[in-house]
C-alpha cells in the first residue's frame, strides 16, 4: 500500500481483512445476506472449512440455524440503524457472539466471535494477542480511513461508508483497551498504590466532566467533604471516577441531575455518584458490575462496551475496597465505592 492519500474503500476493506485474518480467535463477518466476507483462521475453521473455501461461502448452507435466528435482530438494526449483539449457537457446538452493526448502503454487517468462557491461561494469552496483533494494525487502519476520508474526490455514499468505519474501528479501539485495562489489574498490574487524595483527584476531572454535562444540559454539582488520602493508584482513581461519573451523565436524560460527593467515616472513604435518571430493575442489579454486562434500555440506545463497571469493580476491590450500588426505577440510581483508610490515618 502506498501513502498516496487517494485511497480506495478497497484499501482500507483489505486492511481490514489482514487485522481479521490474523487474529487468533474465531471471527467471522458476513454481510446481510449471509455472505462470508472476512474471516480469522480459526473462524473457518468453526465452521469446517479451510480459508480459501469460507470466502465466499453463504452461512445459509454451512450454518443455517445461525442465519435463521438473526432475521429478527437484523430486522431491529435495519429500523433503527442501532448496533446489536445476541449469542447464538455455532454449527461446532461453541457459543458466539453475533454483533450486527449497521453499515450504510450496504445494509446490516453480521460479526460473529467465538465467545466461549476463557480459562485464566487463554485470558492472557488472548490479552497479548489482542495489544500485539490487533491494537497496531487498528491505528493503521484507523489512521488510512481518516486519510481517506478527507480525499476531496470521495462520494457522499464513500464518506458515509468511510464515517461508519472510523466509528467502528473507534469501538473496537475502546473495546480493546478496556479490555487490556482489565487483564492488567486482574493480573495485579494496575499500577503502585501511594495516598491518594480522592477530592483532588475529582477536582482534576471536574473540567472535562462539566462539559459532557453541560452539553446534556445537566445539572452537575460536587459535594467535597475533605477525607483521609487513600491507598491507591491515582491514575486507576481517576478510572472509577470518570466511569461512574460518566455513567450518570450517560444514562440519565438531558436535563436531569447528578451529584457527586465524597463521605468518610471512621474506617473508610466513599464516592457516590447519584443521579435522577431512568432507575434500574432490581432484578439485573446483580449483574451490573459483571464484565459485558449492559442494560436492555442500553444495548443499542448508547454506546459501550459493557466493561466500565467491571473496571470499577476490579481496581476497587484490587485495592481492598467495595463497590454498590441502589436504584429504582423511575426513582434514579446511586453508584458508590468505599476505599479503606490507612489504620494510623486521622480523620480530617
Ligand atoms: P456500558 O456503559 O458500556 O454499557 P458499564 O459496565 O459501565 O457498561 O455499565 C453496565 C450497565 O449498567 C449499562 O449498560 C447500563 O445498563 C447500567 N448503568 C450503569 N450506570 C447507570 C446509571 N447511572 N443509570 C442507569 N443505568 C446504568
Amino acid at each position: 500500500m502506498s501513502n498516496d492519500p487517494r485511497l480506495t474503500l478497497q484499501d482500507a476493506l483489505q486492511l481490514l481483512d489482514a487485522v481479521v485474518g490474523d487474529a487468533q480467535d474465531a471471527i467471522v463477518i458476513a454481510d446481510a445476506v449471509g455472505v462470508v466476507h472476512s474471516l480469522s483462521a480459526a473462524g473457518a475453521l468453526s465452521l469446517g472449512l479451510a480459508h480459501s473455501a469460507a470466502v465466499g461461502k453463504n452461512l445459509a448452507d454451512v450454518a443455517p440455524a445461525v442465519l435463521d435466528g438473526l432475521q429478527g435482530t437484523m430486522a431491529l438494526v435495519r429500523l433503527d440503524g442501532m448496533t446489536r449483539r445476541a449469542p447464538v449457537e455455532w454449527p461446532d457446538g461453541n457459543t458466539f457472539q453475533a454483533t450486527v452493526v449497521p453499515a450504510p448502503g450496504l445494509g446490516p454487517l453480521m460479526v460473529f466471535h467465538n465467545a466461549s468462557e476463557l480459562k485464566p491461561r487463554d485470558w492472557m494469552d488472548l490479552v497479548t494477542v489482542v495489544s500485539h496483533d490487533l491494537k497496531a494494525p487498528l491505528s493503521v487502519l484507523y489512521g488510512y480511513a481518516h486519510m481517506l476520508n478527507d480525499t476531496p474526490e470521495l462520494s457522499a455514499r464513500s464518506h458515509a461508508l468511510v464515517s461508519a468505519l472510523i466509528e467502528n474501528v473507534d469501538r473496537m479501539h475502546d473495546l480493546i483497551q478496556s479490555l487490556l485495562d482489565l487483564a492488567q489489574i486482574e493480573a495485579g498490574m494496575g499500577g503502585e498504590a501511594e495516598p491518594c487524595d480522592l477530592v483532588k483527584l475529582i477536582n482534576n476531572a471536574r473540567e472535562m466532566l462539566e462539559r459532557q454535562a453541560q452539553d446534556k444540559r445537566q445539572a452537575l454539582t460536587f459535594e467535597l467533604a475533605p477525607v483521609s488520602p487513600v491507598m491507591t493508584n491515582p491514575v486507576r482513581l481517576t478510572q472509577v471516577i470518570y466511569n461512574l461519573v460518566g455513567n450518570a451523565i450517560k444514562y440519565t436524560p438531558s436535563g436531569g441531575r447528578i451529584r457527586v460527593a465524597t463521605e468518610q467515616s471512621a474506617d473508610q472513604v466513599r464516592l457516590v455518584v447519584k443521579d435522577n435518571g431512568p432507575g434500574i430493575p432490581l432484578s439485573v442489579q446483580p449483574r451490573l458490575y459483571e464484565k459485558f454486562y449492559r442494560g436492555e434500555e442500553a444495548t443499542g440506545n448508547t454506546d459501550g462496551t459493557g466493561l466500565g463497571l467491571a473496571i470499577v469493580k476490579s481496581i476497587v476491590e484490587s485495592y481492598g475496597g467495595s463497590v454498590w450500588v441502589e436504584s429504582q426505577p423511575g426513582e434514579g440510581s446511586t453508584f458508590g465505592c468505599a476505599l479503606p483508610v490507612p489504620p494510623d490515618d486521622p480523620v480530617p
